[in-house]
């Protein structure tokens, strides 16, 4: 026998073998331009489009699928938000699929919460167990005891749960995540009547000035901002964009610019009105688009009559005249564009901040301009109160009156102890995890269904921004199965056909499969007499409808109703004597909000402003560091109104004298050997802002205090060196 023809037969036995119960996914694997050849030929890769789920910028990606192996993640060159780029998370998604350490079968746990003792179960036992729990709470008519904590979904999944849950007849679906856009909503609301996110026209703009937006690191759509941001520089003959920062921790994006201003935490907005105000007294606005929304100048300056420079120099720790300077020349060079970003967002008066750079944009005629900012058509709603949605849950959970939690993703790592939410999960009798590795939640949970990873998945992702025309990026499982799980949405319908009577009426899909299609037909507008399986193969080779219905455009006009911005003072947790120095917990580069822990390609991702990898470390500025005696990579006692972790310093210059700055992601007791135990989670310091129910991750004070012993700092190229004596093992 051939070896060629050895290798077809071996993988059509295989194939067979694994599709006893996955019938025709074969079938439905659609090659990403090269059509499919007969067969496997050893070291030829096949490329497959799918999209990225790691953040919720939903990425196009390509797959090199060779031998029946994924092998290498690219950017897919015709997805409009990335262009063919892709971030280093992106590419570490073939991790996830090889991961040693995930879930490879329903387990029910047999020891105490958190042991991590679990049997083997069926898939049939376990979503028995899941069923019997459901039908219970139905005879005792109490079907509000079931509740459902996932990401913030969107697309099928987002309608199949929502109809799972109404038809059960719970309220109770929070959709939670840490680094929510929900404040910019918030914002946009308040100031143009939608909640709809802001699409930023960075490429064509002259002038960027960002408040705390870290559009290269993590803010919203990264690779897509990212790549509009080098556009600006580079991409024109004539022009390179200048662009101005406003924040008092240097991030990667930060790093780009050529204006560092280092503002007090909480201060972004009030410097915002300052310089409006300016251009308001020195008559630099745009009438035209003042008058357009029904604005009047004189009426605008009075509102802001308290933002004079001295004030605003005073509170933001600024001087005069680069605040001055800096007002000048965003309202002399046009098209000029302002950002506001999560480190604004965050504070107790985030909101407030945002609209305050939505007036600048007004004033000097940025909106719906090129250059300028439009309403985002990528997802024109979201969820917009959904850490206030958190609490209340929390509420109902410590009222004893949730009896079963459905989680997907991990809240016990992301949610900060200060909310109450782990003690209020303790007292939910029966926890049902749907994650692919046992992380901090799936610890905890009685019953783990995992999850198929993304590369194994089906689905469409809606982006959350970056995209003037709606779109959908479509995910297709490039490999079968290597495990024994299955999809989320797979499970939620064979519960449903278990649960039987409304259930099952509601939700009669046999797959999962056919409900995306069903949906995407819809959404793609395809009529009785289109072909819709060739079409269908069709948005699989190029990896979704990027042509969706014409939709009308939509642009911002300031709410007739809407009262000019006014931020509060900044409120912080914690008293400055006691507690002198501000937080601010950032998403890492590698992780985001966690979800990249548990990768060693990104564990071993030097961060691009320390060379820090595998661990965490906070950031001192050296004035402070030697007021407290602290050396880099000395071991930092950081303790906040909430808690103390210990963790090594990196003395950097590119912070506030008054701040200290720690990355997230790091600090999981769980989520598979790469995770476990590297670095602290700095959630377990923030405090709760009194009542007000709004995440504001970076509104807690804390105090510092060098300890004895070795931070035990790796660091790949830093000055300084690496502290400890070897590299981490892969
Ligand atoms: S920005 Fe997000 S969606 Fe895009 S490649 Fe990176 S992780 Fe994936």
């Amino acid at each position: 026998m051939k070896r060629r023809t050895f290798l077809q037969l071996g993988t059509v036995i295989a194939a067979g073998a694994v599709l006893d119960g996955c019938r025709s996914k074969n079938e439905q694997l659609i090659p990403y331009l090269i059509p499919p050849d007969e067969g496997i030929t050893p070291g030829k890769g096949t490329y497959y489009a799918s999209s990225c789920n790691a953040c919720p910028a939903g990425c196009g990606i390509l797959v090199r699928v060779s031998e029946g192996r994924a092998k290498k993640i690219e950017g897919n060159p015709e997805h409009p938000i990335n262009r063919g780029k892709l971030c280093a998370r992106g590419q570490a998604v073939v991790q996830e699929l090889y991961h040693p350490d995930r879930v490879p079968h329903p387990l029910k746990r047999n020891g105490p919460r958190g042991s991590g003792a679990f049997t083997r179960i069926s898939w049939q036992e376990g979503i028995g167990l899941l069923t019997d729990r459901l039908k219970a709470l139905q005879r005792e008519q109490s079907t509000n005891g079931l509740a459902l904590l996932t990401p913030h979904l969107r697309g099928t999944l987002a309608e199949l749960t929502g109809r799972f849950m109404r038809t059960f007849g719970s309220t109770n679906h929070v959709s939670y995540e840490l680094l929510t856009p929900d404040l910019l909503r918030i914002a946009a609301r308040r100031s143009f009547g939608q909640p709809t996110l802001p699409y930023y026209d960075i490429a064509e703009t002259r002038y960027l000035l960002s408040f705390g937006a870290d559009f290269v690191d993590s803010h919203l759509s990264p690779v897509k901002y990212g790549s509009a941001f080098g556009e600006m520089r580079q991409g024109r003959d004539t022009v390179r964009g200048h662009f101005t920062y406003v924040g008092g921790r240097m991030s990667l994006t930060a790093a780009s610019a050529d204006r560092w201003m280092p503002a007090k935490p909480g201060s972004e907005g009030t410097l915002a009105l300052g310089i409006a105000r300016l251009i308001l007294a020195e008559s630099l606005y745009d009438s035209g688009a003042l008058a357009m929304n029904g604005l009047e100048a004189k009426k605008l300056l009075a509102a802001l009559d308290r933002y004079d420079l001295p004030r605003v120099a005073q509170l933001s720790g600024l001087p005069q005249g680069a605040i001055a300077e800096v007002a000048r020349e965003f309202a002399s060079t046009r098209p000029a564009l302002a950002l506001a970003g999560e480190m604004v967002a965050f504070q107790s008066n985030g909101p407030e901040s945002v609209r305050a750079v939505h007036l600048l944009n007004l004033l000097v005629g940025s909106l719906n301009r090129p250059g300028g900012i439009y309403p985002d058509a990528g997802s024109p709603s979201g969820p917009e109160n959904s850490f206030a949605e958190l609490i209340a849950l929390i509420e109902t959970m410590r009222g004893g009156h949730v009896k079963v939690a459905m989680i997907h993703g991990d809240p016990l790592y992301s949610v900060p102890p200060a909310t109450g939410f782990h003690d209020a999960l303790a007292k939910v009798p029966f926890i049902v995890s749907f994650s692919s590795l046992l992380d901090d939640t799936a610890l905890h949970a009685d019953l783990v269904l995992p999850d198929h990873a993304a590369l194994e998945s089906w689905g469409d992702v809606i982006p959350v921004a970056g995209t003037r025309e709606p779109l959908v990026g479509l995910m297709q499982p490039v490999v079968e199965p290597l495990f024994d799980t299955r999809q989320f949405p797979e499970v939620l319908l064979a519960t449903a056909h278990e649960l039987g009577g409304r259930m099952a009426a509601a939700l009669p899909d046999e797959s999962y499969l056919e409900l995306l299609k069903g949906a995407v037909r819809k959404q793609a507008g395809f009529g009785a007499g289109v072909d819709f399986e060739a079409a269908w193969v069709d948005l699989l080779q190029h990896g979704g409808l990027f042509k969706t219905k014409s939709v009308q455009p939509t642009g911002y006009r300031w709410s007739s109703d809407a009262p000019p911005p006014l931020p509060e003072d900044p409120d912080f947790a914690g008293d400055q004597k006691t507690y002198p120095f501000h937080l601010i917990a950032y998403p890492a580069t590698a992780f985001y909000d966690g979800r990249g822990a548990p990768y060693p390609w990104l564990q071993q991702l030097p961060d691009p402003m320390t060379t820090v990898v595998w661990g965490s470390w906070v950031e001192i500025n050296p004035e402070t560091a030697a007021e407290h005696g602290i050396g880099f990579g000395d071991l930092v006692e950081v303790s906040s109104p909430q808690g103390t972790l210990r963790l090594p310093a990196v003395v950097y210059p590119g912070i506030r004298p008054d701040m200290v700055a720690i990355p997230l992601g790091q600090g999981h007791r769980g989520m598979g050997r790469y995770a476990q135990g590297q670095g602290v989670n700095p959630l377990a310091l923030v405090a709760r802002q009194g009542t007000k129910q709004q995440p504001a991750w970076n509104a807690t004070r804390v105090r510092i205090t060098r300890i004895s012993g070795n931070g035990e700092l790796v660091t790949a190229g830093h000055p300084q060196g690496s502290l400890r004596s070897e590299l981490v093992e892969i």
